[in-house]
């Protein structure tokens, strides 16, 4: 089968490589339909690295997917061939203690597609398929992937291979607003409005939130976020942002999602906070240490809270999607085919031609 393959900091190949084949009887054989390229494969595709997970070369990198099931193992129950599926990438092992109080997503044991595992930490990410020169740490930028049956989540072809593609980043979104405790009355930014950013604004609507500001330094996402409901939006090259919010919510937001990985937007969040608020970590910083204006946030008395991913919030989701309440197949700008499988990563790396989100379809 073919598959798009890292090769180098910002190198490509489609290689040829051998067709995964089911071994154990809760297994299914994955035909790849959509592939999502997420900001994290980026952040691999520029640097090589997030953090401690360090990419070794050749590398089939991608994990947001949506597939036709091929073939089932002896004890498949919930899928047949020929269904549509939405794909976790995160295979838990539903043993260790972090599973067992709930929070799967940091398993101690936790498997992720196209996530290279971290050698200097003791937890989490030890990627699951075997479909690459015996390697476990396997993406889905590829023709075929097995994984657990747990993983294939069914959309009953209630949403679109594509949107099934996106649920993976927009439970992102769901999962975060959960964790943020938002309610009807809550006013919000958010800062950084890409893909995961945007799904925030998409969740925390569905929940009522009466006010959302957001911000990006690119106007064509500025834009996109005034378009996509955001109350006001605004880029920091060019307003004061935190002036701009403050000067209508006087008291400060309530909760402030962090969606770039940025000091600078980190700082801007904890200056909109109103004594009390949430501070939403989300964003990825390419850099090993952020700092905090201790000051701040202890006078005001910050809640710091961190977001892994996301934990059971996929099958919602789905249905959030399916019933029409989140319409996020706007966030899709660009497609492209397998072979086109750089062209995309340029696309998305440099943020080129108002770019939110690429697609690849195979
Ligand atoms: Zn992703
Ligand atoms: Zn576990």
């Amino acid at each position: 089968m073919k598959a798009a393959v890292l090769t180098g900091l910002r190198k490509m190949e489609i290689v040829d490589v051998p067709k995964p084949s089911i071994k154990e009887g809760g297994d299914v054989l994955l035909k790849i339909a959509v592939v999502g390229v997420c900001g994290s494969d980026v952040h691999y595709y520029r640097n090589g690295r997030i953090g401690s997970q360090i990419v070794q070369y050749p590398y089939l990198i991608g994990h947001e997917c949506s597939a036709t099931v091929e073939a089932v193992g002896k004890k498949v129950k919930t899928v047949k061939p020929g269904d549509e599926v939405a794909v976790e990438p995160a295979v838990s092992c539903h043993k260790c203690p972090q599973c067992k109080m709930g929070r799967e997503n940091t398993c101690y044991e936790l498997k992720f597609l196209g996530t290279p595992g971290s050698p200097t930490t003791d937890f989490g990410d030890r990627p699951p398929t075997t479909t690459f020169e015996g390697r476990e740490d396997n993406g889905c930028l590829c023709e075929y992937i097995v994984m657990p049956e747990e993983c294939c989540l069914a959309t009953k072809s209630r949403i679109s291979l594509e949107e099934a593609a996106l649920c993976e980043p927009f439970a992102i979104g769901v999962y975060t607003v959960r964790q943020s405790r938002l309610t009807k009355s809550t006013k919000a930014a958010i800062l950084g409005s890409g893909p995961i950013g945007l799904s925030c604004l998409v969740a925390a609507k569905i929940q009522g939130s009466v006010a959302i500001y957001m911000t990006d330094k690119l106007d064509y996402r500025v834009d996109f976020a005034k378009k996509t409901g955001a109350t006001w939006a605004g880029n920091p090259d060019r307003v004061d942002i935190v002036a701009s919010i403050l000067k209508r919510e006087p008291l400060g937001v309530d909760v402030a999602y962090e969606c770039a990985g940025q000091q600078q937007t980190i700082d801007q969040a904890v200056e909109l906070l109103r004594p009390g608020g949430f501070l939403m970590l989300v964003g990825i910083p390419e850099v090993e240490r952020v700092n905090f204006a201790i000051d701040h946030i202890r006078r005001k008395e910050i809640t710091i809270i961190n977001v892994r991913r996301q934990n059971r919030c996929a099958e919602d989701a789905i249905e959030l999607i399916a019933k029409g309440k989140a319409k996020i197949d706007s966030f899709v700008t660009h497609r492209f085919n397998l072979e086109q499988s750089k062209d995309a990563f340029d696309l998305v790396a440099d943020y080129r031609d108002g770019v939110i989100k690429a697609m690849i379809e195979l």
